[in-house]
């Protein structure tokens, strides 16, 4: 049985033709589900009874559970069970613009990154779009607050699930449903350029950016896998492109990795890379894990990067340290969570 979440208004209205009801049954039970929230079919008050055995012979209203909430400051992590047993993570940040949630992609990830702890944890399947609305939908239920800003950037490369992510923004975006405008929707990539591509030529404005973590291929390719297969001097191309096309600001995330990629002579070669690229670096200090060996970069070291850049002309950024003390940095909650179930 397909689960409802997965459909777009377009694709309920054709289910409604389809069992011989009529289209704008579609818009009210879009209604329901996004607006109203409700829990089951059954809870639909403008439907009978027998058209509520009728959708829920073909539809499922199945949610993820909540198996598990850190909370910490403006900072909630989440982690459901997905209907197949499998785990994902999910994070809230409360801004002063608004609450913003970070979601998974996929039941692990493939690309590698040695930073990550969800690097370690090697790709089990791709997320359906209902798996990532839910992920919204779920939070917003559990705090009884708008989201009003979704970041894709937890566990999973959005790229290595492509068309289910683009289907997940096109839903999320429905005025009729969550509503979340395009530009309040970023997606984070490793860069996987042929992607790239495709994303420029879609009809939406979502935000780009890109996992960069080395202004170099040498550091790169220790730390990301991925770059010996699509290099930064392919990324800056792809991305002086996309600039050209879109007339959107690129985002380029820098996590600071003591002795690694945060000295003086590599934030004067990020500047030289990023020259003229209509861009802002976010510089996000590493989040620790027993498993992995990198070490954070002190602060003096954080400020010295930045004060580089900056006086370089780049925008730069200091990521604000949202939930260090509840694991937020992806797969944390997950891996720490099949660790204790070992
Ligand atoms: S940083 Fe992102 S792309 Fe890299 S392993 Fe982790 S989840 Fe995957």
């Amino acid at each position: 049985m397909i689960n409802v979440y997965n459909y777009t208004l377009k694709e309920l209205e054709d289910f409604f033709l389809s069992i011989n009801e009529k289209k704008y049954r579609a818009q009210q039970l879009y209604d329901f589900l996004y607006n109203k929230k409700v829990n089951n079919l059954f809870e639909i008050t403008t439907y009978n009874k027998d058209l509520i055995n009728k959708v829920s012979n073909n539809l499922s209203t199945d949610k993820l559970i909540i198996v598990d909430k850190k909370e910490s400051n403006d900072t909630i992590k989440y982690l459901f069970e997905l209907n197949d047993k499998n785990k994902i993570e999910a994070v809230l940040m409360k801004h002063s613009y608004g609450n913003s949630v970070c979601i998974s992609t996929q039941v692990g990830c493939n690309m590698g990154c040695l930073f990550c702890e969800s690097g370690t944890l090697k790709k089990v399947r791709d997320l359906e779009p209902y798996e990532m609305i839910l992920q919204v939908l779920m939070i917003e239920l559990d705090i009884k607050t708008r989201i009003s800003h979704v970041v894709i950037m937890g566990i999973g490369e959005p790229f290595d699930n492509y068309d289910s992510v683009i289907k997940f923004i096109r839903i999320i975006n429905d005025s009729k449903g969550l509503n979340i405008g395009f530009r309040h929707i970023t997606l984070s990539t490793c860069g996987i350029i042929p992607k790239i591509k495709k994303f420029m030529a879609e009809d939406f404005q979502v935000n780009l950016a890109i996992s960069l973590h080395a202004p170099s291929d040498i550091i790169r390719s220790k730390i990301m896998p991925i770059n010996k297969v699509y290099n930064i001097s392919d990324i800056m191309n792809v991305i002086r492109e996309y600039i050209d096309k879109t007339n959107r600001r690129v985002t380029f995330e820098y996590v600071m990795l003591y002795n690694i990629n945060d000295s003086k002579h590599e934030a004067l070669e990020l500047s030289k890379l990023l020259k003229g690229i209509n861009s802002y670096v976010n510089l996000i200090a590493y989040n620790e894990t027993s498993n992995i060996n990198y070490k954070r970069s002190d602060k003096k070291r954080i400020l010295e990067f930045y004060d580089i850049l900056k006086k370089n002309k780049v925008n730069v950024t200091i990521r604000r340290e949202l939930g260090r003390d509840i694991d937020a940095a992806c797969g944390q909650l997950r891996s720490k969570y099949y660790e204790e179930d070992l």
